[in-house]
């Protein structure tokens, strides 16, 4: 890894005697941000022959023996002397990343105690958006594609009949404009044969694109939505005033489940468009994303730039160089679009605020809602939190009076929300290997004789999480994580979901060498599905889970699929609790509830009452009535009665104060040290020293170190700290003066979590 000595002249270049440097050459130095963990920006030389570049722009510089592309970032004039310091090589034809921008760089690494560097590389993560176009190859529907695509008879060309696949090929360009064979394939959801035969066939043409493709179609505001109901419309005019008005905001949206705050928000959207505002739109899981993009091209006629790890890489580098240019209006990405150098930035959504996986944990640790208040205040834009669970962290800062809440209490036309039951599974005398209470059962057949649809959420992937020998007791481990294997019957395997670890099942028992003594222990989604084909045979079943869906537009086909009934009983794990609309699903059945109230971690109650309360949330969504069973042990536990009274802010309240009393977030300030190596001793050494240097100041309790519940993760022993501080206490500083004062040596690897969301 370069240090900040990279920059100071190679060896073998001639030593020159210093020299008092004069302004004229100060005023050539230039600070650098470089898109690497380094501790802060180098200093470079502009050579004569380049004009000194202004804050912001990318530039081109040598590092150690390689190049590197950095942003000029400003800052002091430098410490090394002039002669000492490499020339700039060129400055390259990006438009410069904007000042706000730049402040929300430092001010996110500063929060999560990061490099700068780090950040910025989020920011500039396709670095060939970074040049100028080369010339590639993309495909665009012909004249005779749009004869076929809006011929009315279905459309038959000389290949024969317009295929399903082909159809959505034709569609997609119809409505995208040209893009790469590989993105017309993934945004089409079929292979990229079905586009090779399509050029083949004539009906798409092949063009060779010297600069950037043309610009996507505007999404367009001015088009009417549903007539929205009096509560939505309330709710709405209430939105549009704060999110009209001018400088920051945060407005939380808080609605039920199918109370309509997608079509709420859309009319934001829609005022920041006419404002000419860009808009970027924060989803939480991507694999729904495209029942999301359909209503919104729906409503607004075009497709929203996407940003998420399923893009390839020409449509992510299409995508950062229509946002920098101003041409993307409408961003719906993952976390990371947070980083995206929008000009012209002015509204940020981000649907399902409470969601977890808004948590980024490796690489740079961030909670990308708090980051996406964070650019909104810096930015000076209205930014809308919406959710039908807000986190306790949003429900206090609505309370302290920081964050406005409108509130959409009823579903939409009349649908009532469902009717939740528990169901106490310790009075059930289940056969060993089967999972479904007797009432759930019963209740899955009134269902289905009702010619309705069925959920049961687990939210465990594979068939059993455990496989043991029945004649040893020997249970199966990952050979370098502190984790049991999980097998996946579908396709053979025992997996570990923490490493990727994979296996195939051994046929004698590795211990005892017995054969046959292996068995599974506790379920899985599959051998639920298992359970159900037995229980009920004439059912049609599908399974929704992430490892064995080929991505978002086969997420998208199983959920038409359900749409139109070709299934009556889904399975499937928290996949299926977020954004889906099913009619006929009335009845759902939660396997074991109780399943996410284990372990160590504060914010167990409040993610399984938002988890429960969102799949509770599928059921009954148009007019047939809704009724969920929830199985568990703790039927007194307060989520579970919370739950099936309805009483959320009851929940929230006792929630709160528990954690108040705790000092515990969001009442107190937490952050995770987690220290890693090779070997125990090298990660205890490093934990002891760490130890001893740590802070001993008013208002901060350190806890640890101990070994993390996954004491092994990927090979490495892990330990963990635990800082808890009273709101009042700068964190991080505190975290930064302690780290200073222990050196790492070896394979040893300090994390830091500032507000940690996992405990493992
Ligand atoms: P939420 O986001 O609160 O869960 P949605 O916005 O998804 O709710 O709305 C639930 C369902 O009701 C969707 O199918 C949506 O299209 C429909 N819907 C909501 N509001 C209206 C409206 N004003 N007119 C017609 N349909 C609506
Ligand atoms: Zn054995
Ligand atoms: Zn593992």
């Amino acid at each position: 890894m370069p240090d900040s000595r990279a920059n100071c002249a190679r060896d073998g270049v001639p030593a020159q005697a210093p020299r008092p440097t004069d302004a004229a050459d100060v005023a050539r130095v230039v600070r650098l941000l470089l898109p690497l963990p380094l501790a802060g920006p180098l200093d470079y030389l502009v050579p004569d022959e380049l004009a000194v570049p202004e804050a912001g722009s990318f530039v081109r510089v040598p590092l150690g023996s390689r190049r590197a592309i950095g942003v000029i970032w400003g800052g002091v004039a430098p410490d090394v002397p002039v002669d000492r310091l490499k020339p700039l090589v060129e400055s390259l034809p990006t438009p410069p990343l904007e000042p706000a921008l730049r402040a929300f760089i430092e001010r996110a690494a500063a929060y999560n105690l990061a490099p700068a560097g780090a950040v910025l590389r989020m920011a500039m993560s396709v670095e060939d958006a970074l040049l100028p176009p080369r010339p590639r190859r993309l495909c665009a529907i012909s004249a005779a594609g749009a004869a076929v695509l809006h011929n009315p008879d279905g459309g038959t060309s000389g290949d024969g009949k317009l295929t399903a696949a082909r159809r959505r090929v034709l569609e997609t360009l119809h409505e995208q404009g040209a893009c790469a064979v590989t993105e017309a394939s993934r945004l089409a959801g079929c292979g990229v044969g079905v586009v090779r035969t399509l050029i083949g066939a004539g009906l798409v043409d092949e063009v060779l694109l010297a600069g950037d493709p043309p610009a996507p179609p505007l999404p367009r505001w001015d088009t009417e939505g549903p007539a929205l109901s009096r509560d939505q419309q309330n709710a709405a005019d209430r939105l549009l005033a704060r999110t009209q008005a001018d400088g920051f905001s945060v407005t939380v949206l808080d609605g039920v489940t199918g109370s309509g705050k997608t079509e709420t928000y859309f009319a934001a959207i829609a005022s920041a468009l006419a404002a000419e505002r860009q808009v970027l739109v924060l989803l939480p899981e991507i694999a729904l994303s495209a029942q999301w993009l359909h209503r919104f091209r729906r409503r607004f006629g075009a497709t929203p730039v996407e940003w998420h790890s399923d893009v390839s890489h020409a449509g992510r580098r299409d995508a950062w160089r229509g946002v920098a240019s101003g041409r993307a209006r409408v961003v719906v990405g993952a976390r990371s679009a947070l980083f995206l150098p929008f000009p012209e930035l002015g509204l940020i959504i981000v649907d399902e605020e409470h969601d977890p996986s808004f948590k980024q944990e490796d690489g740079v640790s961030y909670q990308a809602r708090d980051m996406a208040v964070l650019r909104a205040s810096i930015a000076g834009i209205p930014i809308v939190l919406v959710s039908a669970t807000p986190s306790l962290e949003t429900v206090i800062n609505v309370a302290r009076g920081r964050y406005a809440r409108v509130a959409l209490p009823r579903r939409h036309a009349e649908a009532a929300l469902p009717e939740i039951s528990l169901v106490d599974m310790r009075r059930e005398r289940l056969e060993s290997g089967r999972f479904l209470s007797a009432r759930l059962v019963e209740a899955v057949s009134t269902t289905l004789a009702a010619g309705e649809q069925v959920l049961l959420f687990l939210n465990r992937r594979g068939y059993a999480p455990l496989t043991l020998c029945r004649a040893c007791g020997f249970r199966l481990q990952c050979p370098s994580c502190t984790a049991w294997l999980v097998e996946h019957r579908f396709n053979g395997r025992l997996m570990c979901h923490h490493c990727g670890y994979q296996a195939p099942l051994p046929a004698l028992c590795p211990e005892c060498l017995a054969s046959g003594s292996l068995v599974p222990c506790g379920p899985g989604v599959e051998r639920l599905k298992e359970e159900v084909a037995v229980r009920f045979p004439a059912a049609r079943t599908a399974l929704m889970v992430s490892d064995l869906l080929a991505g978002p537009r086969a997420a998208a086909e199983l959920a038409d699929a359900m749409v139109a009934h070709r299934y009556d009983v889904l399975i499937g794990t928290q996949i299926v609790a977020k954004g889906h609309h099913f009619p006929m699903l009335t009845l759902v059945g939660v396997v074991d509830a109780d399943l996410g109230l284990s372990g160590g971690d504060l914010r167990a109650a409040e993610r399984t009452y938002q988890l429960l309360h969102q799949v509770a949330g599928r059921a009954g969504r148009e007019q047939r009535p809704g009724h969920v069973l929830l199985q568990t042990y703790m039927p007194e536990q307060p989520v579970m009665r919370a739950l099936a009274s309805g009483d959320r802010d009851g929940f929230l309240e006792a929630e709160a104060a528990s954690r108040r009393t705790a000092a515990l977030p969001p009442f107190g300030r937490l952050a995770a040290l987690i220290v890693s190596a090779n070997e125990p001793e090298a990660a205890d050494f490093t934990a002891q020293a760490l130890a001893r240097a740590a802070p001993q100041l008013p208002g901060v309790s350190v806890l640890g170190p101990a070994p993390a519940p996954l004491a092994i993760l990927r090979g490495r022993h892990r330990r963990r700290f635990l800082v808890k501080a009273e709101r009042s206490v700068n964190l991080q500083a505190v975290l930064r003066d302690w780290v200073s004062r222990v050196k790492l040596s070896g394979s040893t690897r300090l994390q830091i979590d500032v507000d940690p969301y996992s405990f493992l």
